[in-house]
């Protein structure tokens, strides 16, 4: 019998078809799934689906078309500062791939590739690389260890090693179309079962359809090869700390030559104080001023004082077959560095007793660390919002931009976190606003923040890489308008109904 409420008369159906635990409705957890940690209001999902294959989403697929519904896929929803795992908008259904799509369908020793299912986390595959004694690693995230592998390369996310390009590393999708098709793209497009070039080649015969899925909502991703490095005999991470906002520019002009002749083969980080030490401290003069003042420069010099750090922090790795093998490198980068005039290098040692650069460490050797979410603890009430603009790798660009958000951060009362993560040409400079989400004047105040950022950036001709559900439409746009319609076009031919998450990335 007909309800009259889509949703209710879709988890009917899709409780009938799959089973009662492919679906909840269950307020307890639309609430939990709502919940985000941007300055908006949490946004409910009309319902939360499970599905346990491909073939369970097509049926969802298939569901969403006949009673109208919105979904919105997720693999494990830890998109903190971004959206968690909250729908762009009220009222369309999650699709939790995680929750029962979380299996490892290969692992390829010989040729350093595994095939993964949505839900496959960070940790996961890390664990399963140990319990083989594979000779291979991962490239985590600075971010939760439970994070999805699929969804973050999905996401344009970056690691850290040499394999840091995420979707660049990965090879090989299976998508579920909004129409309800499934495809294989690249080498996997061939009719017949067997395709063996589908996870080791990314140029296969015609267009690369694979780039559409990422940061849209053209598909559902079911599964995806990722690339994985042979882990080198010796890692050493290396640090390198500088006192002065300024010395941005040096930093930045230093890091250029070692990405762009790979004599460094990972990313190399510059990071700001406030951005490492707010996993390690809390906001030390918050209850003084309410919330309602950034940080003092005293408050500042005395928290880089505790922890040894200076007002960046560069990070990075040498890969080679010995400590002693890679020594006369890393004497090389550390001169390469020094010749700025300032600035110290922290020996391994040492920045081992220093808790904001285990993140650095960890990372660069493969593990997966949840330490930097406790950043989310440096003002109270959880608030935090990720903006990730970016510039070439050129000391003036990279500092102008730090000067002029620096002052934007400032006044707003937020303070100002930087970590600008260079490789050979672009660096990406991730910026956190973190505030008091139960405080109403310190959340209108961040998402001013935000959007003064976002101007600034796309006034100077530089777009975000990603960017939080909240602001999808916002940065959407701010671009030319036949881009915006040729998404529309390629949306309506994948997906007529606009059945998966209509208004993500803006895309309608
Ligand atoms: C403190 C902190 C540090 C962080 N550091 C980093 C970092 O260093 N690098 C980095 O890249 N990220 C970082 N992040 C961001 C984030 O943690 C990860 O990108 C995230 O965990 C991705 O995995 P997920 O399973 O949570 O993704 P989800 O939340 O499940 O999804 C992410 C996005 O992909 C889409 N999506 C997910 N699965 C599918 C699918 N199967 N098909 C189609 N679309 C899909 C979703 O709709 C969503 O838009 C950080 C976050 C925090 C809080």
């Amino acid at each position: 019998m007909p309800s009259n409420d889509p949703i209710i008369d879709f988890a009917s159906a899709v409780a009938a078809e799959l089973g009662a635990d492919a679906i909840t409705i269950g307020d307890e957890v639309l609430d939990r799934y709502g919940e985000h940690t941007l300055p908006g209001p949490d946004v409910r999902p009309g319902a939360v689906a499970y599905p346990d294959s491909t073939a369970a989403v097509q049926t969802l697929v298939r569901l969403a078309n006949r009673f109208r519904v919105q979904l919105y896929p997720i693999s494990n929803g830890q998109n903190i500062g971004l959206g968690t795992r909250s729908p762009v908008r009220p009222g369309q259904v999650v699709v939790d791939l995680g929750r029962r799509m979380n299996r490892i369908l290969e692992v390829n020793e010989e040729l350093g590739y595994c095939v993964l299912e949505p839900g496959v986390s960070f940790r996961a595959m890390h664990d399963e690389l140990r319990r083989r004694e594979s000779r291979l690693m991962i490239s985590p995230t600075a971010g939760p260890s439970q994070g999805s592998i699929l969804a973050n390369a999905l996401d344009k996310g970056g690691g850290s090693g040499a394999y840091a390009d995420h979707f660049g590393m990965s090879c090989g999708m299976e998508v579920v179309l909004g129409n309800g098709d499934v495809i294989r793209t690249g080498d996997g497009s061939l009719a017949g079962d067997a395709h063996p070039n589908w996870h080791v080649s990314k140029y296969s015969f015609g267009p690369m359809l694979d780039g559409l899925f990422s940061q849209s909502n053209f598909g559902i991703v079911t599964r995806m090869g990722m690339w994985l490095m042979p882990r080198p005999p010796h890692i050493e991470p290396f640090f390198f700390t500088f006192p002065d906002d300024e010395d941005l520019a040096g930093i930045i002009d230093r890091i250029r030559p070692l990405k762009q002749t790979n004599f460094v083969p990972t990313l190399i980080r510059a990071t700001n104080d406030l951005y490492l030490l707010s996993s390690a401290a809390t906001h030390p003069e918050y209850a003084a001023s309410g919330g309602a003042r950034t940080l003092s420069d005293e408050g500042r010099a005395a928290l880089r004082r505790e922890y040894g750090l200076g007002a960046w922090t560069v990070s990075g790795a040498l890969y080679g077959a010995s400590r002693e093998a890679v020594e006369p490198q890393l004497e090389r980068v550390a001169r390469h560095f020094l010749a700025l005039g300032k600035g110290r290098r922290i020996p391994l040692d040492e920045a081992e007793r220093i808790g904001p650069l285990h993140i650095a460490i960890n990372s660069n050797t493969g593990v997966p660390t949840d330490s930097e979410l406790k950043m989310l603890g440096w003002r109270p009430g959880g608030g935090a919002i990720w903006l990730s603009a970016g510039s070439p790798v050129v000391g003036e660009v990279v500092n102008g931009f730090q000067r002029k958000a620096r002052r934007i951060c400032e006044d707003h009362g937020l303070e100002y976190l930087l970590s600008n993560v260079c490789g050979a040409r672009f660096a990406r400079s991730v910026h956190a606003i973190l505030y008091n989400r139960e405080d109403a004047a310190e959340t209108a105040r961040a998402d001013a923040c935000y959007r003064a950022l976002g101007e600034l950036f796309a006034s100077s001709g530089v777009f975000v890489g990603r960017a939080p559900t909240m602001y999808h439409g916002f940065h959407q746009a701010q671009r030319m308008p036949e881009f915006v319609r040729a998404c529309s076009s390629i949306k309506a031919a994948l997906d007529p109904n606009g059945v998966i998450a209509p208004g993500k990335y803006g895309i309608e």
